[in-house]
Order: C-alpha cells, then structure tokens, then sequence
C-alpha cells in the first residue's frame, strides 16, 4: 500500500462494506440480540500487537465478519427494547458515511462553512418541528450528557461572580436541583463544575414519578436560608426510567421568580414533540433557558447526536469562547464559530446525517414512527393492565413500557429471575430500574425494525418465561 488506499481497491472496498451492512441490517432480526459471548473471549482471539506489515482488507473485513459482528450486542435489532433503544436509519448511516469520508472539523467557519451553515440550519428546523420559539439557537453535541454539562456551565456564568476568570474559591457552595427521577448526567455535570454531587438536590416526585414543585421550593429556601446559592433547576421531560415528564409550567415560574437558570432535559421525548399531541404534553418547554434533545435516542440518527438549544447565545459564548491567535479569521465578525459554544474545539460532521434523516423520511414520516412507537407501547401496557399476573408500574406517555410480574413472595427476585429469563432466550433484550424501590422490567420501543409482531411476540415470551418461574422450571 502506498501512502493512503489507492482509490480502485478503495471502491472496491466500500461495496463490499456496502454489502456488509445491507446484509447485516437485513439479517440482524434472525440472530439472537444478546451475543453467546463472556468475558475476555474476544480479546483473547484479538493479536497482542499489531500487524507490522499491511495486511489486505478481505482479510481484514472477514475477520470483522468473524469476530467483531458476532459478538456485538445488536442494538439494531427489532428485539433490542433495552435502556433507550437506538433508533438509527438507512438515511442517518449514510450521512454518518459521508461525513467520515469528508473529515471535516467545523471548529470554525472557515474550518467548515457548509459544516456550520447546515448545522445551524438543522438546529432550526429541528426547533421549528418542536415548536420551539425562534429566539431558541441550536448546536450538536456528542451526548446529552455534554449538552447539559454546557448548559450548566452558562447557567453557573450567569452568576454575576466570575467563576469562569476566579474559579469558585470563596464562591458560597452552588446548588442545584433535579427530580429523584433526573439523569445521572446531571450528577455528572455537578462533579465537573466543582458544585459537589452533595449539592445536586434530589427532589422527591409523585405517584406518577413528577417533581414535587412545593419540595423544590423549600428545597431552595432551605439553601438560600444557610448561605447556599442556588444555581439551576433541571425539569426532565421523558425520564429514564418511566418517561415521565416534570411539571415545567410550575418550575418555570417558580425559576422566573427566583432568578433560577432552567434547564430542560428531554434527551429522549423531546423528539416526540413534533408531534403536535406529544408537544402538548410538554407544555412550558418554550419557557427553557436551554434545552437538550437527542435524535440518536429518538430520531432515527445514529449514536451520537445532542442537539442543546439556549434562550441567550450570547451568554452561552460569553461562558466558552476563548480564541488563540492561531484560531483568528478574517471573518470572525461575520460568521459563526462552533468552537465558541461549548468546550471542545474539534467536532464531528453531525448535522449531515440529521439533515438525511430529516429530509428522508420527511417530517410527516418521522411523526409516522414515532406516534407508531407510541402505538406499540399503548398496546403492550393495554395487555398488561388486562393481565392479573401483572401490573403497569407507571403511566406510559411516550413508547416505554414499565411493569412488573405480581409475586406474593420476594416479588423483586422474581421479577429479577424473569428478566433474565426473557433475555437469555434471545429475541428480546429488556432492561430493569428501581421505582419507589421495587425492581420494575422496562421496554423501550424506539427502533425502526421493531413492529407489531415483534411486541406481540414479546408479550408471549413473558407470559410463558412467567409460567415456566411460577412453575419452577429451571428455576
Ligand atoms: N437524559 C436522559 C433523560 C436520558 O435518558 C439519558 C440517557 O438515557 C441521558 C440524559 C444521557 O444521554 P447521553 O447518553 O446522550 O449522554
């Protein structure tokens, strides 16, 4: 090989890899989700050291054929209903391809002046499919866990204490406040803005898993009594585990009241306000001092892509931009420099493949999915309501499904025992949360592959995993 792939073996290359993953998409329904792998198996076939000398890439491709896609969980698959089910697409695959092809880094305009142009562009759109308000400005990020982390970052500039320039010695402690049900992301963002995980007030929520609006406001009073200043309230729309949505009008008042930055994280059901009747679940979003939505939780965009909206750009860029001499342009003045809206400089092409998606399936399409998914999981909680053996453990808003088996003895062993046996069979793939402290089973429908028969499929497995447990089998 000399320098890079001469560009015949590269073609060649790239339709074998076409084929690879037309075939691998097709296919990925017939294998089990779950990979019959354990621990270190792979990195043991894996050479200790690499190759000296090039190897061919058949060679190379057949061994990803052999060892690397076989023992991969199959997030692609219909079965796959664990966490936030991943929901990328044919358009979204090909505008990820493209935009490694391309390599572009639009950390500057003249890095990427399409790069930065589509990008704002798409974060408009998005805003207007959501009905955000036109003053919201958008940018991608990696992961929401990076959009929050950002957000709270310009809510800790608004501090009139110059954290960014003095650091927070002698600043009394910040706090901030989320539902019991938040992200632990938000814990995150508290550990790296030196705010402590001690000062991340954990507010209690209700029977329907929303935050109790009067425990916040106390919860703050009580701060603001002993010296503490309280920094941000963050309102979940779709929480993690039940996809409950907190109640934003109210935490936007009490916010405006106080003076409070609020945050909005709707990593997951903010994708689900393009439709008008899931928008109208989300009364107050608009009200946001920033917003995060993902599209590779819900908008058939592959892994990674957090779009964080903020009300103030200017403050956003005041709390992040600082331009060496090395990275001044001519036309600093006139354009907009990605760099300046976070704490990275490098970025990746993200906006190409939202904006194949957006165009591709068209936004009448994209609600299509999403009320189907919604669909799906309003039927499976129907069976389990009609069900004595079982019960719903929350409200299903969006397309996540909480339940549980009823058992009269250790119920949270059984239900544990029951997970595991729906998911050693190999069509499915759930996952588990704690609610109110009792071991609760979760699916979460967001995959394009994933239809009805995949659920009713589902619904048997359970049904008979359950009798099997009552019946001891295998137990
Ligand atoms: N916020 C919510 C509500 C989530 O459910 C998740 C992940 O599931 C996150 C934030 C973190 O997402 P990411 O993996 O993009 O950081």
């Amino acid at each position: 090989m000399s320098r890079d792939l001469p560009a015949d073996e590269f073609r060649a290359a790239m339709h074998r890899v076409a084929d690879l993953v037309a075939d691998y998409l097709e296919g990925v329904g017939d294998r089990p989700v779950l990979p019959a792998v354990r621990p270190g198996e792979v990195r043991r076939v894996l050479p200790a050291a690499a190759p000296e000398q090039p190897e061919p890439l058949d060679t190379i491709l057949d061994d990803y054929l052999r060892v690397i896609e076989p023992n991969l969980t199959h997030w692609n698959h219909p079965g796959f209903l664990a966490y936030f089910a991943i929901t990328g697409s044919g358009p979204g695959i090909l505008g990820e391809t493209l935009a490694a092809a391309l390599n572009v880094n639009a950390m500057l305009w003249r890095t990427s002046p399409a790069g930065t142009e589509l990008e704002e562009r798409v974060c408009a759109w998005l805003a207007k499919m959501m009905d955000l308000p036109a003053d919201f400005r958008g940018h991608i990020n990696d992961t929401a866990s990076s959009s929050s982390l950002v957000a709270l970052a310009a809510a800790r500039h608004r501090l009139p204490l110059d954290i960014r320039v003095k650091g927070l010695s002698g600043v009394p402690p910040l706090t901030l406040y989320a539902s019991d049900q938040a992200h632990s992301s938000i814990d995150k963002s508290a550990i790296v803005l030196g705010l402590g995980q001690e000062n991340v007030r954990r507010i209690e929520t209700d029977g329907a898993f929303r935050m109790s609006v009067p425990a916040l406001a106390e919860a703050i009073a009580r701060d603001r009594a002993e010296g503490r200043l309280p920094m941000a309230v963050v309102a979940t729309v779709g929480t993690t585990s039940t996809t409950s949505i907190d109640p934003v009008p109210e935490i936007a008042d009490l916010c405006a009241r106080l003076g409070l930055w609020m945050h909005v994280d709707a990593a997951y059901a903010g994708s689900a306000a393009i439709c008008p009747e899931h928008r109208a679940l989300m009364p107050g979003i608009e009200r946001a001092d920033s917003l995060v939505v993902n599209p590779h939780k819900w908008l058939f965009t592959p892994v990674d892509c957090s779009l964080l909206y903020v009300r103030d750009p200017a403050l956003l860029k005041a709390a992040f931009s600082l331009v060496p001499e090395y990275l001044r342009t001519s036309e600093d003045s006139e354009v907009t420099n990605l760099m300046d809206y976070g704490f990275q400089l490098g970025r990746r092409f993200r906006s190409l493949k939202l904006w194949m998606v957006i165009r591709a399936f068209g936004v009448e399409g994209l609600r299509e999915r999403i009320r189907e998914h919604c669909a799906l999981a309003r039927e499976l909680a129907g069976w389990i309501e009609a069900d004595p053996r079982f019960e719903l453990a929350a409200p299903v808003p969006f397309s996540t499904v909480c339940f549980r088996a009823r058992a009269e003895e250790a119920p949270d062993r059984f239900n544990e025992r029951l997970l595991a046996r729906l998911n050693a069979a190999g069509p499915v793939f759930l996952s588990h949360t704690a609610l109110k402290g009792r071991y609760t089973l979760r699916v979460a429908i967001g995959n394009l592959r994933t239809g009805r028969k995949h659920i009713q499929q589902l619904w048997d497995l359970i049904g008979r995993a359950y009798e099997e447990l009552r019946n001891g089998e295998g137990a």
